[in-house]
């Protein structure tokens, strides 16, 4: 059966051959005579895995020295609470700019460390845009923002010249743009968005902010214990590290996240364009903070909307359905989406234009 064009918020779509690399390990892992499910994390060949996996982060993200990438599990949900638990004590105060239901749920955590100052919200507009008129204030521990809102389908375009340390939620759109690593002290991002399966969680983070906050920490809910274990403090999810290895290496082959944005720029081009032109559909975010990885629309008829995801699931669209809070359609257009793909949803929204006129 052919794959179907996935236009799924996460788990994402992964190339062909990354697929087919991960089957063909599970079966028999290179030299081993093992699956790639059954070897121990302790062998040198999975420690070469870990580190090829971290290696390749650095290079492909131009991470600068004296930051560490390590693989975590329990998702960038954990990640909201575990980051102010390393790095803000009770009495201090941390600045969250409010731009959808994760930076929501992460100030939310970040509430039960410390003090919480939330320095702008789009709450009240349904977080249709990114707020920008705002003031990071200089006493705040760290300014904690999301890079890009999957459910609503907005993403920041430039990021603030923040004051203090800055850290960032980049679950949905890591390395699908070129970044400034150095403007961060810490980056997060749950691998199933762009990076590989499920079960790893990428952080990023400049060692020399750890270890300043007076709460014990429970060792595997500390950044420090798993930068010495070298994300081996206890069993890492080996599977989905190595997958996650395989997409980077054919991230890397394509031209790197270079390409990938160039690729992202395209195909979120032709899908806005689209949803402009054609008289039956219209976005929901303001123009100047759509994502290029996550596209909300509606129809301007709501009635015809299970009609045309029927109409686009028969041509194999698959994943399209708008997250509840927003409505409509979410098309998710991770690196691993070809251009070929959002084309076939484009040809198909001008189809039913057609056939409804
Ligand atoms: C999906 C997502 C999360 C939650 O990720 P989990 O790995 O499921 O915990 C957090 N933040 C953003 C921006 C996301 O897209």
């Amino acid at each position: 059966m052919p794959h179907k064009h996935n236009f799924g918020a996460g788990p994402c779509i992964l190339p062909q051959e990354v697929f087919d690399q991960a089957a063909q390990a599970v079966l028999s892992w290179g030299d081993t005579g093992l699956s790639i499910l059954e070897i121990s994390h302790r062998t040198p060949e999975f420690e070469s895995v870990v580190a090829e996996s971290v290696q390749l982060i650095k290079e492909l993200m131009q991470v600068p020295d004296g930051y560490d990438v390590i693989f975590v599990q329990g998702g960038a949900s954990l990640q909201f609470g575990m980051l102010p638990m390393n790095l803000l004590n009770e009495e201090e105060s941390a600045a969250y700019l409010d731009t959808g239901v994760w930076s929501n749920k992460a100030w939310k955590e970040a509430k039960l460390f410390g003090n919480v100052n939330v320095v702008a919200s789009s709450k009240d507009a349904n977080y249709t845009f990114i707020p920008k008129d705002y003031q990071i204030p200089t006493d705040a521990k760290y300014f904690h923002c999301t890079s890009n809102n999957t459910i609503y389908g907005t993403q920041m375009q430039s990021f603030p010249k923040s004051p203090v340390s800055m850290v960032c939620d980049m679950s949905s759109d890591i390395l699908s743009r070129e970044i400034n690593i150095a403007d961060f002290d810490l980056i997060y991002a749950g691998a199933q968005k762009n990076i590989g399966p499920a079960g790893n969680t990428v952080v990023i983070l400049k060692s020399e902010i750890l270890g300043k906050v007076n709460r014990k920490i429970t060792s595997m809910l500390d950044y420090r214990i798993h930068i010495e274990g070298g994300s081996m403090y206890n069993t890492p999810p080996v599977f989905a590290i190595y997958v996650a290895m395989l997409n980077l290496r054919w991230l890397k082959k394509q031209g790197g996240v270079k390409e990938m944005e160039r690729r992202n720029v395209e195909k979120a081009n032709l899908l806005y364009a689209e949803i402009d032109r054609n008289t039956m559909f219209k976005g929901t975010c303001a123009i100047e903070d759509r994502s290029k990885m996550n596209i909300c629309f509606v129809m301007n008829d709501a009635s015809f909307e299970k009609e045309f995801l029927q109409m686009a699931e028969a041509v194999g669209c698959v994943g399209l359905k708008g997250h509840r809070s927003v409505g409509g359609f979410r098309a998710s257009m991770y690196n691993a989406l070809p251009l070929a793909s959002v084309q076939v949803l484009v040809d198909t929204m001008k189809n039913f234009e057609a056939l409804k006129k």
